[in-house]
């Protein structure tokens, strides 16, 4: 069982990360909260309208909002028996401390990109609506187009269309990445001094092998060599 926190800037790409991770440890148990609350947006419930506003103008949702809504979500048999991967959450110092009476953490992950990768990948960034695949209209198009503009989800098969995040705008880009600036140090230095900080170089993380990302989420390569069976 593995409790990660995976963190970066918006696009850094901690959910294509997380997808990879789960690749080696399939029952590890996602959670973005950034994720969770556009799903409560789209159903309209009391949290999804509390969190709208912020998000919408880039701004972070209220600490115990995101905090009670995690406290939750870490309860579900599943997390428990599996761990996780938090992806979005801490994101403030304030988070951070909170995750920390709730439950232990093993890793933090931080991503590190250059600032104009992540401009990219966030502009061009769309996932499909049925199944919440990742893909980037510059850099990862689903396999089959059938339109301008439209595929076939390489995943799930269905149709989609490259539609962007409500908040994927570049005014609204510019806000979010100076509250990760403000916000991140503190974190950063927070997880430094547990001593469970490793920083990956995550230009492109699709290119790591998997006995890489083995090595940075510390499993072990479990296939002995035949010589010695
Ligand atoms: P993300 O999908 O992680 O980029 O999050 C999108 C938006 O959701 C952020 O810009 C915030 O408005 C909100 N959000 C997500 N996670 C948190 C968090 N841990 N604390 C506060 N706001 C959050």
């Amino acid at each position: 069982m593995k409790n990660l926190i995976v963190f970066g800037p918006p696009g850094a790409g901690k959910g294509t990360f997380s997808a990879i991770i789960q690749q080696i440890l399939p029952n590890i148990v996602h959670i973005s909260t950034g994720d969770i609350l556009r799903k409560n947006i789209k159903k309209k419930t009391f949290l999804g309208l509390k969190a709208e506003e912020y998000m919408n103008r880039g701004e972070l949702v209220p600490d115990q909002v995101v905090i009670d809504m995690i406290r939750e979500k870490l309860k579900k048999p599943k997390v428990q028996k599996y761990g996780f991967i938090l992806d979005g959450f801490p994101r403030t110092l304030d988070q951070a401390k909170a995750l920390s009476d709730i439950t232990k953490i093993d890793l933090f992950l931080l991503l590190e990109v250059p600032r104009d990768v992540i401009k990219k990948r966030i502009l061009g960034r769309f996932s499909c609506s049925e199944c919440g695949w990742l893909y980037n209209i510059y850099t990862l198009q689903p396999k089959e187009k059938i339109g301008k503009n439209k595929w076939i989800c390489d995943n799930c098969g269905a149709e989609i269309e490259f539609q962007q995040r409500d908040d994927d705008t570049e005014e609204t880009l510019e806000k979010r990445l100076d509250v990760y600036e403000e916000n991140s140090k503190p974190i950063i230095i927070y997880y430094e001094n547990k001593g469970i900080l490793k920083r990956v170089y995550a230009q492109n993380t699709l290119d790591l092998s998997e006995e890489e990302i083995k090595e940075i989420i510390e499993v072990e390569n479990t296939t002995s060599p035949s010589c010695l069976s």
